[in-house]
């Protein structure tokens, strides 16, 4: 990492920064996807469960009225009181061979009537009762059983036989659950308003009918499932063995109706179960299909009447949902692509305009470092080469005259009395002579000649590839001209200088050496009365 550029830093990390900022995106949208689908689901559920419970009313009424065409037919009424009669004299309960009697004509009487109602109308209980107790007097689909009391199973019949009123609902009995219609039966006298009450006929029905009737418009499959708690307080103890054995309960219940043998493999899913459970919507990928279900809880004739009573069991419906999940897929992959596609063309962008930006700012930062350079080279006064360059360039030229077996000469030029110049005219006009002296130097050298400012009032002048005579003819020139000019605006001849020249040694010396001598012919130019040039012996 620390090889990389701080650009490719920054675009990593903006590309970072992108990536999660791209995957949140993609994540946040499918999250809203999935719950604007489970909305769904919850709407479609509510809607099963109101079909399923208005079909349940109508199933009830529709039983309702059944019992009541049957109660109203004389023949049955009469052969009802008979058998009540018979029984009530022969000590209650089943009663004795009268009361059997008047059973096998109320059963003669009805048979053909329950075979059609069994045919059309998917009746699956007509039964009798009378008595305080709901004594069961006939159970037209299970003959043999009769005599038992109903009060505290059977709240459809105990309360329609209490109030002598119709009742209805779903409710389970001693030997099956059933949606039931409880209808009281009278005698009817001779006379109008001449009516004896005798006790309840109930018809009854399964779900089967309800189921294949709601599974077509709703697209669904239902599973009507029972708690094996609640069974075992209604059945007859008999009828809930052979029920164990042909329908055995899973997690405590048993599937009372269904259209779909397949619902047992389903409530053996852990999470189908937990749903079953605690009611609810939600959807699985079962193999190869994804399916939604819904539970919601069933309530029996009691619990209608008493919202406080816990449901006896559970409704779970279930559907295909291959064709929203594969749009949530679309939706998702949409997403995905989407997002790739928008991370490709900014992390392009982000690239050029990064690289743009850093090739600007490479730019400007070399203006201003050679800017700087250029500064660092210079005096400021003289705008001339200053010493520290001189240091630089000089080791260069020299190491490479020396190199390429070429000759170098160098002057150090002094301006003569200059303490005395300042202390006449002020530092101010000693400053301009400066800088006209410079101007001057520049102006009069060759083009390959350079000039740096050496110290104070001290300048350095190379002269490559040149002799010490060449070096000194250029020199006597520049002293002519320094000398016959008004520098700094003083009078001409005021301003005076005196030069040291030296030429590189043929038989090769050091830097420091040539700068030596070149400092001592400039001592021997002052010592001999300055305004003079000097050149130091080879
Ligand atoms: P000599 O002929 O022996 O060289 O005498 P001189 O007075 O020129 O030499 P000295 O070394 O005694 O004094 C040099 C003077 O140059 C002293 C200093 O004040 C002056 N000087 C150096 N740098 C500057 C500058 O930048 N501006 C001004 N105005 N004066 C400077
Ligand atoms: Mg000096
Ligand atoms: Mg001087």
């Amino acid at each position: 990492m620390s090889n990389l550029s701080v650009r490719a830093k920054v675009f990593l990390w903006l590309s970072l920064i992108l990536i999660v900022s791209d995957a949140l995106f993609v994540w946040i949208n499918y999250r809203a996807e999935q719950a604007r689908f489970q909305g769904h689901l919850e709407q479609r559920a509510t809607h099963l469960r109101n079909l399923f419970e208005v079909e349940m009313g109508n199933t009830a009424l529709s039983m309702q009225q059944t019992a009541t065409f049957v109660a109203s037919m004389p023949e049955v009424q009469l052969a009802f009181h008979q058998g009540r009669l018979a029984a009530e004299h022969e000590g209650g309960g089943a009663g004795g061979p009268r009361a059997k009697l008047a059973r096998e004509r109320l059963l003669k009487l009805i048979n053909t009537p329950w075979q059609e109602l069994r045919e059309h109308y998917d009746t699956r209980q007509l039964h009798f009762q009378f008595g305080s107790n709901a004594t069961s007097f006939l159970r037209v689909h299970a003959t043999d059983r009769f005599g038992d009391d109903l009060d505290g199973v059977r709240h459809t019949i105990f309360h329609a036989l209490r109030d002598q009123r119709p009742t209805k609902g779903f409710e389970c009995g001693r030997i099956i659950c059933g949606i039931r219609g409880v209808t009281p039966v009278f005698l009817n006298g001779q006379h109008a308003g001449d009516s004896r009450f005798i006790g309840v006929l109930e018809a009854g029905t399964s779900f089967r009918t309800l189921l294949e009737l709601l599974e077509k418009p709703s697209q669904a499959k239902f599973a009507v499932l029972l708690s094996m708690s609640h069974l075992s307080d209604t059945y007859f103890p008999d009828r809930l063995e052979r029920l164990k054995q042909e329908n055995p309960a899973l997690n405590g219940n048993i599937v009372e109706a269904t259209l779909h043998p397949e619902v047992r493999e389903l409530l053996a899913n852990a999470q189908i179960a937990r749903l079953v459970e605690q009611k609810g919507t939600l959807w699985l990928k079962l193999g190869e299909r994804h399916l939604a279900f819904t539970a919601f809880p069933l309530r029996d004739y009691l619990a209608q009447q008493d919202p406080q009573r816990p449901p006896i069991g559970t409704v779970m419906a279930w559907m295909d949902v291959e064709k929203d999940i594969q749009q949530l897929q679309r939706d998702l992959s949409f997403n995905v692509t989407y997002a790739v596609i928008a991370f490709l063309l900014i992390e392009t962008m982000l690239f050029f305009a990064l690289r743009r930006a850093t090739f600007s700012l490479e730019k400007m930062i070399a203006k201003q470092t050679a800017t700087l350079r250029d500064m660092a080279a210079h005096d400021e006064l003289t705008g001339l080469y200053n010493r520290h360059y001189l240091d630089e360039f000089l080791q260069k030229e020299y190491a490479s005259a020396t190199r390429h077996d070429r000759t170098i000469a160098i002057a150090i030029l002094d301006l003569d009395h200059f303490k005395l110049i300042n202390d006449t005219h002020g530092h101010l006009v000693g400053d301009r002579v400066l800088v006209d002296a410079a101007a001057l130097i520049m102006n009069r050298l060759r083009t390959s000649d350079l000039a740096f400012r050496f110290g104070g009032e001290e300048f350095l002048l190379v002269f490559p590839e040149t002799d010490s005579e060449e070096a000194r003819r250029l020199c006597e020139e520049l002293r002519l001209q320094l000398c016959g000019s008004g520098l700094g605006g003083l009078e001409a001849g005021k301003i005076t200088a005196s030069f040291g020249v030296a030429q590189m040694a043929v038989s090769g010396e050091s830097l420091d050496t040539l700068l030596g001598r070149a400092d001592s012919a400039l001592y021997a130019a002052k010592d001999k009365g300055r305004n003079r040039v000097e050149t130091a012996v080879q």
